[in-house]
């Protein structure tokens, strides 16, 4: 029976080996299907930290139904019932200018009443649907297409933000194409946004659904009752022996027909053929892993840098914070130049990330924007983002409960030429057959990204077997 290892068991990895058991069932196809994770839990970024009734998230709120690609997991899962869907709250985000938190405008009319952006940036985005079109060959930075379709105020104070909010990046240094496909292709199909945000939604009537035209996500932001880990732990629990913790795979060979990978379990040294090979860590692990496979190969992975973040998470009593926290939060444009990126508002969103009477807030810190206080002493980090929940919230008051989440290289970053990054690696893996590489570092890295990559990997590898 052939066997096929994944190495790592993020969401990617553990979507891989679902998926991978489902395809090869159905083509009535066998194979031994093992999943090999360093660390001592499943679920790399997701994972909710539980105490004195507080749920914590490490990394991830949530995911958006605006792709179908998570609800369809959880489907299929059956744990639909245990979904927490995010309150009404959720739509109301702010953002931080000026010295004062400003609603984000949902709608064309609330935002040109909203004095966010001054009259003349609001006018310059009204003059969006007569912007000059794309550069022909050229992989544009989001800097650069928000200040060639919509003005710089309006990258400024919007795009840069919700920048800040996905990637802790710099808009000037990453890719529209990779970061943002679809309204790259929107705006090449439509000839502009508003041209096309305008069809989207015509179609979409035609087609029955309602839907405004809105500066925010779309869809509802999702969760469940105990946190996103639910999810990492129905798919680890659901592989049971197939998947193997605490053992880290130091490096990938080739051997005649198949490959062996070095493992590291307690620090024992062991070996372990496989006929394919999902390596599902970070770009940079892979890297390390591949690297006396096909040098060029890791060369590229290393190439994909990362940004660093710290999750601040600071549980009060309701009744001393002298803010209803009436949204989801507020994001700072760098111009402001505060030393925190933005603060979620969690327990508004998922009331039952804190306990009755009690209130959860998650303040992120560092990104490209300031790498080094991302990576300062838990006490100066919560020192530093009280502080600033002072100036900018007015929330002065003793938390109950103060935590940190540091993760030194959180997101990928997809800059200027990460398509041709990617190019170069899709060109090496052709020379290495049964290698695949699956993670939130190449085409996406939200949840649902991370799941259709999966889906779309074991189809991949049940096809090719
Ligand atoms: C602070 C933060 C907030 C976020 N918020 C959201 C959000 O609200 N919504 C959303 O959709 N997305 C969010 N994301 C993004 C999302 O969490 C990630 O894209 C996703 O969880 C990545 O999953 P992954 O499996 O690709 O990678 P990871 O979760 O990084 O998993 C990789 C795994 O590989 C393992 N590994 C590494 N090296 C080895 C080795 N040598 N041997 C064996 N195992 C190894 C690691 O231990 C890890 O478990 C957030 C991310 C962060 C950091």
């Amino acid at each position: 029976m052939p066997r096929i290892v994944v190495i790592g068991a993020g969401l990617s990895g553990l979507c891989t080996a679902h998926y991978l058991v489902r395809n090869l069932s159905d083509a009535g196809k066998e194979a031994e299907i093992l999943l090999l994770e360093a660390d001592g839990v499943p679920g790399g970024k997701m994972r909710t930290i539980r105490e004195d009734g507080f749920r914590m998230e490490w990394g991830p709120n949530g995911f958006l139904t605006n792709k179908p690609y998570g609800m369809e997991l959880v489907q299929e899962l059956g744990i639909s019932a245990r979904l927490a869907p995010s309150s009404d709250l959720a739509r109301k985000r702010f953002i931080f200018s000026g010295g004062t938190l400003h609603r984000l405008p949902e709608t064309p009319p609330a935002f040109f009443r909203s004095n966010l952006l001054s009259f003349q940036g609001r006018l310059r985005i009204a003059w969006e649907p007569f912007a000059p079109g794309p550069p022909e060959n050229v992989d544009e930075s989001l800097g650069d297409f928000a200040r060639r379709r919509l003005g710089s105020e309006a990258l400024e104070k919007l795009i840069d933000p919700m920048v800040t909010g996905i990637y802790a990046g710099d808009p000037d240094t990453m890719s529209l194409r990779a970061c943002f496909p679809l309204i790259y292709d929107l705006e090449r199909k439509y000839q502009g946004l508003v041209r096309g945000m305008l069809a989207l939604k015509r179609e979409r009537s035609r087609q029955g659904v309602r839907s405004e035209m809105s500066a925010g996500p779309g869809g509802v932001l999702m969760s469940f009752d105990e946190g996103v880990q639910t999810l990492s732990d129905v798919l680890a629990g659901n592989l049971s022996e197939g998947l193997h913790l605490s053992v880290s795979v130091e490096r990938v060979e080739r051997r005649g027909e198949g490959y062996v990978l070095l493992l590291s379990e307690d620090g024992q040294r062991e070996e372990m053929s496989a006929d394919i090979v999902v390596v599902a860590t970070p770009a940079y692990a892979a890297a390390r892993i591949l690297a006396s496979l096909d040098e060029a190969l890791a060369e590229s992975l290393a190439a994909i840098p990362y940004s660093p973040i710290t999750v601040a998470a600071l549980g009060y009593d309701a009744a001393t914070l002298g803010n209803p926290l009436d949204g989801f939060g507020f994001l700072i444009p760098r111009g402001e130049r505060r030393k925190i990126l933005g603060a979620l508002w969690d327990s508004s969103v998922f009331p039952n990330r804190a306990p009755e009477g009690k209130a959860l807030l998650r303040v992120m810190v560092g990104g490209v924007r300031a790498p080094g206080l991302a990576a300062l002493p838990e006490n100066e980090l919560v020192a530093m983002a009280r502080s600033e929940l002072r100036d900018i919230m007015g929330v002065g008051a003793e938390p109950i409960l103060a935590r940190t989440f540091f993760h030194d290289r959180g997101i990928p970053q997809y800059l200027v030429g990460h398509g041709k990054i990617l190019e170069r690696i899709e060109a090496r893996l052709a020379g290495l057959p049964g290698i695949h590489l699956n993670s939130n570092a190449y085409r996406g890295i939200a949840l649902n990204d991370c799941v259709l990559q999966s889906r779309l990997t074991a189809g991949r590898i049940a096809k090719s077997m």
